[in-house]
């Protein structure tokens, strides 16, 4: 066992000495058989969260009703949660009840898909009662047990079951499929929230071209957000999103390959319940998307969206990124003579000092012209030039 596991080794002893059973369960586990980069390590018990809670120096409640503890070590949190199992679910989307159970077995049951469904001890054995081991060889994505009904119960699994296919490049298993095309009306009854967090990862999963696919061929689409109205095309969504970096990036890229424009593009990363800061970047970075850049445009799209939209252009048209080009862009960026309005010279008030003209939309329409011209050049950004510059103009409109 390396790293990080053995640094999370402690509190699987620490659970033992005191009579209890400790275990590394779900994500870990299965990164580890996969040799993939391991993301944060959960722990299964049988002691219950109050135990837990006592057990610990460093502790924080995130859901003792459902059995987790989040124990603090050396700064790393880990998720310690009771063996559950959740008999009756309500609206296929929560159990209604959570009962604390001290089978292992059964808590690795309840679990969605069987590559999910592992337990590690403190030794480095892999615990599988649900042939998720063969399914890592086998590359198959299924759900422990019957797909309809481990579907009925939480039909997120459905769209968790093509997020893990978008991360691994895998298939799904024929019946997981077949279940999946049967019931996808099922997905409707899924908060936004929830649905939102497993889009997200699969849109940056390796193989989310694949992934489109599916929600394509099994129609689970038209349970997503906005997707029953504008429709999800194979070729034009299939994109490397996995190569871009922030969420606004990703859904603008998203929404430009939909075709949407700014009004529709709003509308549906509402739908899809954005945060406003992320909805605003990301529908700023849709519009630049081909976009034919000079000095006023990166002004008014600012470095950020210049970069990104940029940067998913390249990944359009020639599907890889070309970083001498952005850092290209970059200098001309740093170049500017002005990043925003206020970085001018001359302000609205000295306009008016200027012209000895009281407030009105003038002023809005004469700084424009100022930045226009100091943005390409044709004019200094110091106040006498700008004044000096404004009589010329004035002068040239007298003659003409
Ligand atoms: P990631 O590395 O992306 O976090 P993960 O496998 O840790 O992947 P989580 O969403 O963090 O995924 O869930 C942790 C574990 O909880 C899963 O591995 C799975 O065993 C179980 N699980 C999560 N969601 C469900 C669900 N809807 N139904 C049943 N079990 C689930
Ligand atoms: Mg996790």
């Amino acid at each position: 066992m390396n790293e990080p596991f053995t640094h999370a080794l402690p509190i699987l002893h620490t659970l033992h000495e005191h009579g209890y059973q400790a275990y590394f369960v779900g994500g870990a586990v299965r990164d580890v058989l996969l040799g993939r980069e391991i993301g944060d390590i959960d722990i299964a018990t049988d002691a219950t969260p109050d135990t837990v809670e006592s057990l610990f120096d460093k502790t924080v409640d995130v859901g003792k009703a459902h059995g987790t503890v989040i124990v603090l070590l050396d700064g790393i949190s880990y998720e310690v949660t009771t063996f559950r199992s959740e008999s009756e679910y309500e609206d296929f989307r929560r159990p209604k009840e959570v009962t604390f159970i001290s089978s292992l077995k059964e808590d690795l049951l309840r679990r969605d898909l069987t590559i999910n469904a592992m337990a590690m001890d403190i030794h480095g054995d892999i615990i599988d009662h649900v042939g998720g081991k063969q399914d890592i060889e086998r590359k198959w994505i299924q759900t422990v047990g019957d797909p309809a009904c481990r579907f009925q119960e939480d039909a997120l699994r459905m769209m968790r079951a093509v997020r893990f296919l978008s991360e691994l490049g895998f298939e799904l298993s024929p019946k997981t499929e077949a279940a999946m095309k049967k019931d996808k009306h099922l997905l409707a009854n899924i908060s936004v929230e929830r649905k939102k967090i497993e889009m997200e990862k699969l849109l940056k999963g390796r193989y989310c071209e694949k992934a489109i696919q599916v929600l394509i061929s099994t129609q689970l689409y038209e349970e997503l957000p906005g997707l029953e109205t504008y429709g999800l095309n194979e070729s034009l969504q299939a994109f490397p999103y996995y190569l871009l970096d922030g969420l606004e990036e990703v859904w603008g890229a998203f929404i430009h390959l939909l075709g949407l424009d700014e009004a529709e593009a709003v509308s549906f990363l509402k739908e899809w319940k954005l945060s406003t800061k992320v909805l605003k970047e990301a529908v700023a970075i849709s519009k630049y998307v081909d976009c034919n850049w000079d000095e006023e445009k990166m002004f008014e799209a600012g470095e950020h969206v210049l970069l990104s939209s940029l940067k998913i252009t390249q990944l359009k048209h020639e599907r890889r990124i070309f970083f001498d080009e952005l850092e290209a862009a970059k200098h001309s960026y740093d170049a500017l003579p002005i990043k925003k309005l206020q970085d001018l010279a001359v302000s609205g008030k000295d306009l008016m000092a200027f012209r000895q003209k009281p407030s009105g939309k003038w002023i809005a329409e004469e700084l424009a012209c100022v930045k226009k011209a100091v943005l390409q050049n044709q004019l200094e950004n110091r106040k006498e030039a700008i004044e000096e510059w404004l009589i010329a103009c004035d002068q040239r409109l007298e003659n003409d």
